[in-house]
């Protein structure tokens, strides 16, 4: 039996399991639904919404595609409802009883064809895994030493390189294949192969793939048949790698921008939540606060990039609320939008002294409230991004790190989580320099900047202390795994060919690592990092160590 036959008969040994497992699924999805239409609790709201995502997740890959657009258009509803855990209006409960009507309906719908459902399944990833996959990117190329040098270089930052150079190695396009063209504009002016592959290439894909065209002069000619190859841009060797790779991520990378995080604080839960829909309809991330007394706590846990502000609660004014959240350092400059159903100028001129950056008059417009949010938050947004970014490497600069650091212990703190603080420092920078010059010492620096954007995630903070120094702060991760994630990193930074005039060469770092628990605070945490580094460098250099 042929391997692809027995995959085939994996999947729909699978695939039966999943058709007669599906009662028992649908049955769970209406027993919770059932507690929670009994008892609305958050966590019976938090074990409906688990089913929902459950079979939004599976039902497509079985043959079940209504399933799944059914499960996943009630996971999103149900989203909203956890975003903001007030009790629901009776609409929405209606809501949520005709989803799961529809669901259970959906289960009875197998797709007229099975498409053939993506091996994925066979290998669930795992949740704790901060590494992106790696995006395939063709390269065709003549020269097969130039293609090789090419690929070290691209492949640490996330790539596969998958080098072709001859016509019938050309595939046709699988669900893993490529997302951008790089093409050695040699090869497509020498040999007709290289043009062919190209084209063959763009054939197999519905749409064209990105190109990069690679060449050796520059000239006129030769940049205007690289447009006319349909390239989307021209570099001329020898490649500068960061831009290279730069370039690849703004081709390949499908991230939507973030959503503005909005915090409302209202004490009346019906209009909260009639404004919170509004501002999620605009695309925006919300939650409520009705108890001002859980205010502080949600501003670290949220990290909210505005707040919404009443300003007639019982148990404090917005006023009140506004001046507090003002002397916290951290939230000094976060701008708060105040609604209110009183027109007093006293009032408006207390406000702004507070910072206020709107005053709202309730009831307010859908299109008035998105725009005052939407505009503050933009403006906010990027005042933000210019006082806290690092210059050269577009990383957070000391400050921010460090603010990051106490704002993350704080959090991890409440949650009762744990956290990794890591201190990263090159290796005979100041040799790097010396030898190559300072120019080239800062491209050093941007490439291990652009490393660490791509290995880690959103929730984690990525900074530069300065010099040949770097901060990271990973939320819920404990030691052990910084050390292994921290130890591949190392690895990959390692293996990139730096490129100075008329050599390449390579660079390693060292790093320390302290964890939340046992160090208990920032400036522990900081202290025990910076000893650990200390610690790898005595060691040896090019190497991980961790505190305790
Ligand atoms: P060690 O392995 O012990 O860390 O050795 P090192 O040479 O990296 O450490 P040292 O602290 O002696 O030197 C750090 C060097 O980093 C000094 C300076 O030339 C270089 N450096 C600091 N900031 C920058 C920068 O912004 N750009 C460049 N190109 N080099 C920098
Ligand atoms: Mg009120
Ligand atoms: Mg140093
Ligand atoms: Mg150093």
């Amino acid at each position: 039996m042929s391997n692809s036959t027995e995959f085939e008969k994996q999947l729909q040994v699978l695939r039966d399991a999943y058709i007669e497992s599906l009662p028992e699924k649908i049955r769970q999805l209406n027993i919770a639904w059932e507690n929670l239409e009994k008892n609305w609790r958050v966590e019976n709201l938090r074990e409906l919404y688990r089913h929902a995502h459950s079979l939004a997740g599976s039902g497509a890959t079985f043959g079940f595609s209504d399933l799944s657009a059914a499960a996943r258009e009630g996971e999103l509803f149900l989203q909203g409802l956890l975003e903001n855990p007030a009790l629901p209006s009776r609409a929405q409960a209606a809501q949520v009883q005709a989803l799961v009507a529809e669901i259970e309906n959906c289960a009875h719908k197998t797709d007229p064809e099975l498409k053939t459902p993506l091996p994925t399944i066979l290998t669930p990833t795992p949740v704790q895994n901060p590494v992106p996959r790696n995006r395939g990117v063709y390269l065709i190329e003549g020269d097969p030493a130039l293609g090789n040098l090419l690929a070290r270089q691209i492949n640490p930052f996330g790539y596969i390189v998958r080098a072709i150079n001859a016509v019938d190695a050309v595939k046709p396009a699988s669900t893993e294949a490529p997302e951008a063209i790089i093409l050695d504009s040699t090869i497509a002016a020498t040999q007709a192969a290289g043009l062919e592959i190209l084209n063959r290439i763009q054939a197999a894909h519905a749409d064209p793939l990105p190109l990069i065209v690679l060449a050796a002069r520059g000239d006129f000619p030769d940049r205007l048949q690289a447009a006319r190859l349909g390239a989307r841009a021209y570099f001329t060797k020898p490649i500068e790698i960061n831009a290279l790779v730069e370039y690849l991520d703004l081709l390949t990378s499908h991230a939507a921008p973030e959503p503005y995080r909005i915090l409302i604080i209202e004490d009346d839960p019906n209009l909260a939540h009639q404004n919170a829909l509004i501002l999620q309809k605009a695309g925006m991330i919300t939650r409520i606060v009705t108890d001002p007394m859980q205010m502080t706590g949600e501003l670290i846990d949220f990290n909210p990039g505005l707040i919404l502000m009443d300003l007639y609660m019982p148990s404090a004014s917005g006023l009140e609320l506004a001046a507090v959240i003002r002397q916290q350092e951290a939230f000094i400059s976060i701008p708060i939008v105040f609604l209110s159903a009183v027109n007093n100028p006293d009032i408006q001129l207390a406000a702004m002294r507070l910072g206020a950056d709107d005053f709202l008059a309730k009831p307010i417009g859908p299109d008035q409230l998105v725009s005052s949010v939407s505009t503050r938050a933009q403006r906010y947004n990027t005042m933000r991004y210019f006082m806290t970014r690092d210059s050269l490497t577009g990383l957070l600069n000391h400050t921010a790190t460090e603010e990051r650091l106490e704002i993350e212990v704080a959090r991890a703190r409440r949650l009762k989580s744990q956290l990794a603080h890591v201190i990263i420092d090159l290796d005979h920078f100041k040799m790097v320099n010396d030898t190559y010059g300072h120019p080239v010492g800062d491209r050093v620096l941007k490439s291990l900047a652009r490393l660490l954007e791509q290995r880690f995630r959103k929730a984690d903070a990525i900074g530069r202390y300065g010099g040949e120094e770097f901060g990271l702060i990973l939320p819920d991760t404990d030691g052990p795994t910084a050390v292994r994630i921290l130890d591949e990193l190392r690895v990959a930074f390692g293996q990139i060919r730096h490129q100075a005039e008329d050599a390449d060469f390579s660079v390693t770092f060292s790093a320390g690592i302290a964890a939340f628990p046992p160090y208990a605070d920032a400036v522990k945490l900081n202290d025990r990092a910076d000893k650990a580094l200390y610690l790898a460098k005595n060691r040896g250099r090019n190497q991980v160590a961790l505190a305790g």
